[in-house]
């Protein structure tokens, strides 16, 4: 049986929640289950880590600190950006826009300017995680040359 390893392509159902309240952040419930290739940076890292052995039909439950899910919460990253530059959007707290640099959030907006934050939703946050292994395949020329998994159907782009 095909083990979950660098270069073979996982298909996983998994459920994430915060541990400390319990909130569910992701969940492929009741969609697609979730295809990668296996160790090139698709997924955060300690979400591969944990799976590395398991094969098709096993479940894993396991907690990641920050350094194994999206990092520390960066300072800099929160920052205040000129109002004129979200030109025709009106800026409001909460929401989420992309920018060329990445997605960011709205945390507050005043007269002139609009505190910004860049971390990602998940920094500094302890994460778990419950995967069920759907199945482990030997992953293609292509998608190893591609360096992501594929659909079911092939490729696609
Ligand atoms: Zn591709």
């Amino acid at each position: 049986m095909t083990k979950i390893e660098k270069d073979v392509v996982a298909t996983v159902h998994y459920t994430g929640t915060l541990p400390e309240s319990g909130e569910v952040f992701d969940s492929s419930e009741g969609r697609d289950p979730l295809r990668f290739l296996v160790g090139h940076k698709q997924m955060i890292p300690g979400f591969e880590e944990e799976l590395l052995g398991a094969v098709k039909g096993e479940r894993r439950t396991f907690t990641l600190e920050p350094e194994r899910a999206y990092g520390a919460v960066i300072e800099e990253a929160v920052q205040q950006i000129p109002a004129e530059m979200f030109g025709e959007i009106t800026p409001e707290p909460g929401m989420t826009l992309m920018s060329d640099v990445g997605p960011f959030r709205v945390v507050s907006v005043e007269e002139a300017t609009v505190t910004v934050d860049f971390n990602h939703q998940l920094a500094g946050k302890t994460l778990e995680f419950s995967v069920e292994v759907v199945d482990v395949t030997v992953a293609t020329e292509e998608e190893l040359a591609h360096g992501h998994a594929h659909g079911p159907g092939g490729v696609e782009h």
